[in-house]
Formats: C-alpha cells, sequence, structure tokens
C-alpha cells in the first residue's frame, strides 16, 4: 500500500499593503479597522495590483525552481461566503505565475524531489469568528491580504517526509523575506490531499482533503489518522468517500466537513478590472540576481568551510538573520566553532530571555567578535567576558572600552602579580609546607588565595606559572 499526498500551500505575503488597495496588511488588531471601499468591494471602485506581490510571487517561483510566465492574467472565482464580501475572489486559474518546480528534500541516498506544480497570486478573504452566543462575527482586516498559493505534485508519500517538505519551503521563504510563515498566525496554511493505492490490486481510495490544520504536527496527525482509515476501508473492500475532513485536535481525528460529489463551479473567468500582468527578461533577472543563498546551498557550504557540527549548523541557519550575523562575526574573530558556542548559550539564550528579534538588539557581530578575541587573548576572563556581553547587548559599545570603565582588564603585569602573590605566600606559611610535602591540595589553595587577591582581575594562566616559580 502507497500513500499519496499532494499538498496546497496558501502564504500570506508580508508587504506593506494589500494586493489591490492602500490599506495595511497587520496581524490582530481591532477588527474593521484596515479595510477601505477596494478592499470591501463596493460598487464603482478598481482594483490596482500591487506590484510588490507580482515581485514577491516571482521571488518564490524562482526560489522553487519554477518557469515565470511573461505574461499571466487574473481571473474572477465566483461564490459566496460571508467572509468574501465581493462575491468573487481575484486569484489566477488559467494562466498562473509560476510553473513546474521542485523542492529537493532528504540527503544522500534518500534525496527526493518534490514537483511544484503552480504558484499563483490571489486575494486572501475576510474572517469569521464564532462568539459564544453562536452569532457569526465578521472581520474584513484580512479581505485583500496578498497570498501566493503553491500546489505541489502528489510526490509525498508519508506524514514525516510531508513535514520535511514544509520545513523546508518555510525556510526557504523565510530566508527570500517574502512572507513570515507562521503557521499558528495563519501565514503557512496547508491543506493536504491523500489517497492510498494498492499496487497489487491496482485499487486506489478516493481523494479526501483534510483542512484546519494549524500546526506541522497537526498535518502529520492528521495524515497518519488518514493513511489508516484509507488502508482499512480498502481491506474491507470499500471505498472512502469523496468529501473535506477537518483535523480535530481534541479528539485527535478527522471529521467530516462536506462531501465532495462533484467538483464546485467557479465559473471563472478572466478579471475585466485588471489588466494581464506582464514581466520582463530584465525584471526577472534583477530578482533572481536579489536572491540570497538559499538555506541548503548554505548548510552544504558551511559543512565544507567550518567543519561545524551539523547541529550547530541546523540552528545558525535557522533564520538569515542569525546566519548573517555568524558569518559576519567570523570575519573579527576566524574561530567557527567558538563563535557558534557563543552564539548559540549566550546570545539565543538571551534573546530568549528578552524575548527581543536579534535585529532590535544594539549588540553588533564587530563587536560581538572583538569581545571573543579579547577572552582568546587571555585579556578579559570569560566571567568578565560574559558581563560584558550583557552589557554590549542592552545598550551597544565596544567591548574594549566597557572592558576599561568597568575594571575587567586581567593583570598581567608580571611584577605586579609576583608582588600580590609574594604577599599571598607570605600570609600562608602552612600550605607552602605542604605543597613541599607534596600535598597538590596545598597548591590548588594557593592558586585561589592569589585569584581572591587579584579580585576575579587575575589572568589564572599567569597567575599559575609565578605561584610555580615562587614556590620552586
Ligand atoms: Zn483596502
Amino acid at each position: 500500500m502507497k500513500t499519496i499526498i499532494g499538498l496546497e500551500i496558501h502564504v500570506e505575503l508580508s508587504t506593506k499593503s494589500k494586493i489591490f488597495c492602500g490599506c495595511k496588511v497587520d496581524f490582530g488588531g481591532i477588527a474593521n479597522t484596515r479595510c477601505c471601499p477596494v478592499c470591501l468591494g463596493m460598487p464603482g471602485t478598481l482594483p490596482v495590483l500591487n506590484k510588490k506581490v507580482v515581485d514577491y510571487a516571482v521571488k518564490a517561483g524562482l526560489a522553487l525552481n519554477c518557469n515565470i510566465a511573461k505574461e499571466s492574467i487574473m481571473d474572477r472565482k465566483n461564490y459566496f461566503y460571508p467572509d468574501l464580501v465581493k462575491g468573487y475572489q481575484i486569484t489566477q486559474y488559467y494562466s498562473p505565475l509560476c510553473q513546474n518546480g521542485f523542492v529537493e528534500i532528504g540527503e544522500g541516498k534518500n534525496k527526493k524531489e518534490i514537483g511544484i506544480k503552480r504558484i499563483h497570486i490571489e486575494e486572501d478573504t475576510g474572517k469569521s469568528l464564532y462568539n459564544s452566543q453562536n452569532i457569526t462575527l465578521l472581520d474584513y482586516n484580512r479581505s485583500g491580504v496578498p497570498l501566493i498559493e503553491i500546489v505541489t505534485e502528489p510526490d509525498l508519500n508519508s506524514g514525516e517526509e510531508t513535514k520535511e517538505f514544509l520545513e523546508s519551503l518555510r525556510d526557504i521563504l523565510r530566508y527570500i523575506g517574502i512572507s513570515d510563515v507562521k503557521m499558528e498566525e495563519g501565514s503557512l496554511r496547508c491543506d493536504v490531499n491523500i489517497n492510498i493505492e494498492d499496487e497489487e490490486k491496482k485499487t486506489r481510495s478516493n481523494i479526501t482533503e483534510l483542512k484546519n490544520l494549524n500546526s506541522f504536527k497537526a498535518v502529520v496527525s492528521a495524515i497518519e489518522f488518514e493513511e489508516n482509515r484509507h488502508k482499512l476501508l480498502l481491506k474491507e473492500q470499500k471505498n472512502t468517500v469523496k468529501e473535506t475532513r477537518r483535523w480535530d485536535e481534541v479528539e485527535k481525528q478527522t471529521q467530516v466537513m462536506r462531501l465532495k460529489d462533484t467538483e464546485e463551479d467557479y465559473r471563472y473567468f478572466p478579471e475585466p478590472d485588471i489588466l494581464r500582468v506582464v514581466l520582463s527578461e530584465e525584471e526577472i533577472n534583477k530578482i533572481k540576481e536579489e536572491l540570497p543563498e538559499l538555506p541548503k546551498d548554505k548548510k552544504n557550504r558551511w559543512l565544507e568551510e567550518f567543519k561545524l557540527p551539523e547541529y550547530d549548523i541546523e540552528v545558525l541557519t535557522g533564520s538569515l538573520e542569525l546566519a548573517s550575523f555568524f558569518e559576519e562575526t567570523l570575519s573579527y574573530s576566524n574561530n567557527p566553532k567558538k563563535v557558534s558556542n557563543w552564539i548559540m548559550t549566550e546570545l539565543l539564550r538571551r534573546l530568549k530571555e528578552c524575548d527581543v528579534e536579534l535585529s532590535a538588539v544594539k549588540l553588533t557581530p564587530k563587536n560581538f567578535g572583538k569581545l571573543l578575541n579579547l577572552i582568546n587573548e587571555g585579556i578579559i576572563s570569560n566571567s568578565a567576558g560574559k558581563k560584558i556581553f550583557y552589557e554590549m547587548f542592552e545598550n551597544g559599545g565596544k567591548p574594549e572600552q566597557i572592558a576599561q570603565n568597568k575594571g575587567l582588564i586581567q593583570i598581567d603585569d608580571m611584577d605586579a602579580i609576583e608582588k600580590v602573590i609574594k604577599e599571598v605566600l607570605h600570609r600562608n606559611p602552612q600550605s607552602i609546607e605542604d605543597y613541599k610535602n607534596g600535598k597538590d591540595k596545598a597548591f590548588g589553595y594557593l592558586v585561589g588565595q592569589s585569584m581572591k587577591a587579584f579580585k576575579g582581575k587575575g589572568n589564572p594562566k599567569l597567575i599559575n606559572k609565578v605561584l610555580q616559580k615562587l614556590l620552586n
């Protein structure tokens, strides 16, 4: 038995304004405050296509290895639903902007290409909200938010594989900066089409469409639930019903939403209010040049170049911002593992504690790199380094200067060190005796006393050296 899965993915584009009007694109806020006559479909208004939406969609198409149509049109999809205020959605049906791409997933022998059938642009609908009195409320803030719909070929064969594909897709879209791709906020939404093929008996179950999948975990759970349901029905020589089912997160099962005996007839026709979308070779090439290095390419290059553990690379390439911060730091402090360790422990911890984005922090890669150099050279201690790091994280500034101001530079004047240690020895004649009698503990004790005498500013390496010299 083989599972066959294809996906329809809606991605909200993070343009400043909506697809056909100047209303702001944002998440949350007071209902019905980001709408105008155009996105409310008032009679007499005309839509104007936002050029950024086309650019973003082309960017996605190129990153997903698609052919870009130099000419495409917008179409009207007619249906009634309260959240669709115009009574039709402007989308692309006959000629999508991007076609025939792929995303590579897996490593080595398990490498596999998942086909991208098409990517088209369209407008989002409003949102229906159901309150406790069973009243439906409508919020049109989302009405007219730009979307791309990505349709895959039925190339996926399991829940885990689907998750891997979605993670790759999300990383790519985030890297190229066209969406914040947050499933929990609905800026990445995924519908799953699934059926099972019995390869021996040459039978197939009918396709079920799965909706209401709000996390990658829900996608995997719903697919696995459906796999079993379809297999069981096929075994009993029954078939599944062509239907749309929703995932119930509480019951951990799928439930029927509606039957699909016939394909809905949307009476598509070319949108008369919008001209053709025309792109020149130069425009497409310009967008191509702006594409950053994609996550997979970056990971492979880093593995070669920096010889970092795969885990580090996974974490550091988690966002383009973090990846750039890491690479830029390396140009000031060329020790990949050390830089990686500091980012993965101190920096990421601090970002989480303060609940801020890296871009909002005053710490620069240059000063971060210089700080690590000061530690490596023994000019400041590791613990002093952490204090300086916290200071730079909050208020910016140069590490050398902060170290000076806070008196954190380690004393490395040999005469001064000898003087202090001589005093320590003078105060501890018994320990000297013990040391001479071969007690290692005594040496440790003297090191501790010396460190104390330097109030944490002593360079441990030098103290050890001087102490040994004086004792012998
Ligand atoms: Zn508007």
